[in-house]
């Protein structure tokens, strides 16, 4: 940057604020506009496609310029975060019109309000409601090369800016594939990593966003410091309250975070209220290739477009979000993508979930009271932060109007996980009331201009109020006296930012007028004046005015910060309202598409009657969705080897045991007559053939790698779907590869397996190995055409179809 010799007041100002703030884009805030200058100019105006312009234009050193306008800001800060940016608003901090009446005039005092980057938005405009936005930072204990340093204890934590949830956890010496899978449930939109990790092929999904991967200095991991900043901020002695006792790594994590997000929001994090231990041992892990393959949140083959977000039906979670809540729509996605593993919490939403299935009226009743709930954590969030509007405060005041209501619905409702919500239910009625008192009821956006606070609610306030009125009447009176005085009865008495009030006569009504008119400005036809006496006058009127605003600005930021004093509470009552939602939704999707309640059990058994794919039952299909059996055990039936001609069915059978699964022990109802699920810690899905091009890896690379992932972390409890393995190569290895992997699954790792092939050899593992069982998806030949049934039955396919 190259800044003018001799630079004006505001550019002083501006090049002073910009030192501290050298990465971000500066938004500097100059009346309706946020400007940018020097290189940030060239910059943004090359991302926003937006015009540059030079201020000064004659000076000999001109500045590049761009601007935006500040009700329009936040497009344009989303796409200079998308494009990988940092924004750091600059706001004016005191009203313009006061410095104007200051003698001497003066410019505007200016701060950085916050820094805006990929992982710390919170602006409603910017979010997507349905969908968490995570930052997350990765710390780590040893040194040395790579593999040496992720070898040992990995720490990671994350924190969503918008609604205060913040956890952290330990992942231990797992490697590189543990830390990747880990983060790919999270999804950060930005990671915070100490140098040693500064190697974007660590991170797979990252290494193409710009600005995602930030590096900050070791000392920020230091682990006593982050339980020293950690401690601070909660107001707590040590962390052992969070879970958190002898975790080194993940405090580290933790507290490089917070750091991170009090330096971008300038201090002012209260709504983080807590830090809670995620222990990865309570739910499945479910690695990218598997969440994919099932379709759990993304269609194959789809990228990350607006039509593949939650509201695609062919997807698991845009088939089960019929949630009322933006928080119950976050809730679920976290209960599909992090099924459970601890029999009696599954029992306990199973439970709940049949109480509200069985009760249709309590569950029509809650979910349209639910339905007039806002986003309360992003909205609290918004409080704490100070960023909230006056209808934001209203919104969250409407949202709580129906908490004793939502509790008398419910109350007679006898599952453990309702009860517990019920016991330490919070009405927040006092928090009603706090926000109903002050604020009228439907203010404006804008927070200085006045029209914020109820009649009535302040007596110092109808003072001035009373005052203003008088002020405006005396100016109206002093119209009329000035037509009289000048026998002008066109003149009028005016306002505009730059002037003040000001008399305007028209050109051609211009006569004597007398010697106190002061010429102010002359236009083409007309003139303006002003007078002493108004200009006394006006002192009065804007002096009251701007006292009015600002003592409006003052009751609310007070009331703003006495409902940011509960905010504990208020997150309390969302995560209640988000779990009673998704328990009610899992209850009326199990009731529209005809699930039942699935029996979970400690044992290895899966037992299914007419088991249907969840998403593919719902597309039309012209000859109806034909149910199937299924059943897997640790002794006879471990490795089902499914055979049968292109088209027929496998695919679909597999991925619907898989889901089943899933959708059990995330404590939702299933598609089957009836379906008993032994406990399972993790199912992985593999499917051959699926070129990776793009990470410029082969076919038969990728498939060997999954395996290898695969052959590492699986246990006798877990899934293992495998779908045409093997067909990256050539037939001959790729039998070869298939039979040795499914060989080396059942021998040695004894996961239940579904594993579907066109390699007809295969079948013959069943003739080595007990516990091997062969099925077919059963076809029909009728005058040279394959009917295919949809039925899976014992038995291996015959070979003339091509198998
Ligand atoms: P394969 O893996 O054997 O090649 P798929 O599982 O991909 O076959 O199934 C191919 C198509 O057959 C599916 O897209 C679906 O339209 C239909 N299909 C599969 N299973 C069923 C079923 N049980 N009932 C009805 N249609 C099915
Ligand atoms: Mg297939």
């Amino acid at each position: 940057m190259k800044p003018a010799k001799d630079p004006t007041p505001l550019m002083k100002q501006f090049l002073d604020i910009k030192n501290r703030h050298p990465d971000a884009l500066l938004f500097f805030r100059v009346g309706d506009f946020y400007e940018m200058f020097y290189e940030d100019a060239k910059t943004a105006s090359k991302i926003l496609d937006i015009a540059l312009t030079t201020r000064d234009k004659n000076k000999e050193e001109a500045v590049p310029l761009c601007g935006v306008p500040y009700h329009a800001a936040s497009t344009y800060i989303a796409r200079l975060i998308r494009a990988g940016r940092k924004v750091a608003v600059c706001e004016q901090m005191e009203d313009a019109r006061k410095v104007r009446l200051q003698p001497g005039g003066g410019i505007v005092k200016r701060e950085v309000v916050r820094v805006i980057t990929p992982g710390t938005v919170v602006d409603p405009d910017l979010l997507d409601a349905r969908e968490p936005l995570y930052i997350a930072a990765v710390a780590v204990q040893k040194s040395g090369p790579l593999d040496s340093i992720l070898s040992g204890t990995i720490g990671m934590a994350y924190l969503s800016l918008s609604t205060g949830e913040f956890r952290t956890t330990e992942i231990q010496g797992a490697g590189r594939q543990s830390l990747a899978d880990e983060l790919a449930t999270i999804q950060p939109r930005e990671l915070l990593v100490p140098p040693a990790l500064n190697s974007p092929h660590l991170f797979p999904g990252m290494e193409n966003q710009p600005g995602t991967i930030q590096v900050r200095p070791d000392w920020h991991f230091e682990p006593d410091l982050s339980h020293q900043i950690l401690c601070k901020h909660f107001g707590v002695p040590s962390l052992n309250g969070y879970g958190c006792a002898g975790k080194p790594a993940a405090i580290a994590a933790a507290g490089a975070l917070l750091r991170y997000v009090m330096e971008n929001q300038k201090g002012s994090v209260t709504h983080i209220t807590a830090l809670s231990w995620h222990s990865t041992e309570d739910h499945m892990v479910l690695d990218p290739v598997t969440r994919t393959n099932l379709e759990l949140t993304q269609q194959v083959g789809r990228g990350t477009g607006r039509q593949n977000g939650p509201d695609n039906p062919q997807t698991l979670l845009g088939l089960l979000d019929h949630s009322q809540t933006p928080m119950g729509s976050r809730m679920l996605r976290d209960w599909v993508l992090k099924p459970l593993r601890k029999i009696e919490e599954i029992q306990k939403r199973l439970e709940a979930v049949n109480v509200l299935f069985e009760d249709y009226r309590t569950r029509s009743e809650l979910r349209s009271s639910l339905s007039a709930v806002h986003d309360l954590e992003r909205l609290i969030s918004r409080i704490g932060l100070g960023t909230a509007n006056a209808r934001d405060l209203n919104r969250l005041k409407n949202s709580l109007k129906d908490l004793p209501e939502i509790s008398r619905v419910i109350s007679h409702l006898t599952a453990p996980l309702i009860r517990d919500t019920l016991k330490t239910w919070d009405d927040l009625q006092d928090i009603y009331q706090i926000i109903d008192d002050t604020l009228a009821p439907d203010p404006p956006l804008q927070l200085h201009q006045g029209g914020l606070i109820k009649p009535g609610a302040n007596p110092e306030l109808e003072t001035l109020r009373t005052g203003a009125r008088d002020g405006k009447d005396r100016m109206a009176g002093l119209e009329s006296q000035e037509r009289k005085r000048t026998g002008i009865n066109s003149l009028k008495i005016r306002y505009n930012q730059v002037f003040g009030y000001y008399i305007e006569i028209t050109r051609s009504k211009l006569r004597h007028l007398p010697s106190d008119y002061t010429r102010k400005q002359t236009l083409v036809n007309a003139e303006r004046f002003i007078t002493p006496e108004l200009k006394a006058l006006e002192q009065k009127v804007l002096g009251a005015e701007g006292q009015l605003v600002e003592l409006e600005y003052k009751i609310f930021e007070n009331t703003r910060s006495r409902v940011a004093g509960h905010t504990a509470r208020i997150q309390e009552m969302a995560r209640k309202l988000a779990s009673l939602d998704v328990l009610s939704t899992l209850a009326e999707v199990a009731h529209l598409h005809h699930y039942v309640r699935p029996q979970v059990h400690a044992g290895l058994a899966i037992r299914i009657t007419d088991g249907r794919h969840p998403v593919l039952e719902r597309l039309n299909l012209s000859e109806g969705f034909v149910p199937n059996d299924t059943l897997m055990d640790h002794e006879s039936h471990r490795l089902l080897m499914i055979t049968g001609p292109n088209m027929a069915g496998k695919s679909t059978y597999m991925r619907q045991v898989a889901l089943i699964v899933l959708m059990a022990q995330m404590g939702s109802f299933v598609p089957a007559r009836e379906a008993s699920i032994g406990l399972t810690d993790r199912i992985f899905t593999r499917v051959g053939a699926a070129d990776d091009l793009t990470g410029g890896r082969s076919t038969f690379m990728v498939e060997m790698q999954e395996a290898a992932n695969i052959l590492h972390h699986a246990t006798p409890n877990s899934l293992i779907l495998l779908d045409e393995i093997g067909r990256g190569t050539s037939t001959f290895d790729g039998i070869s590869i298939a039979w040795a992997v499914a060989e080396y699954i059942h021998t040695r790792i004894g996961a239940r397996t579904l594993f579907a092939t066109h390699y007809h050899e295969l079948t013959d593992l069943a003739i080595h190995h007990t516990g091997i069982q062969n099925l077919r998806a059963e076809v029909r030949e009728r005058n040279d055409e394959i009917i295919f049934l949809r039925k899976v039955v014992v038995g291996k396919a015959d070979q003339s179809y091509g198998v």
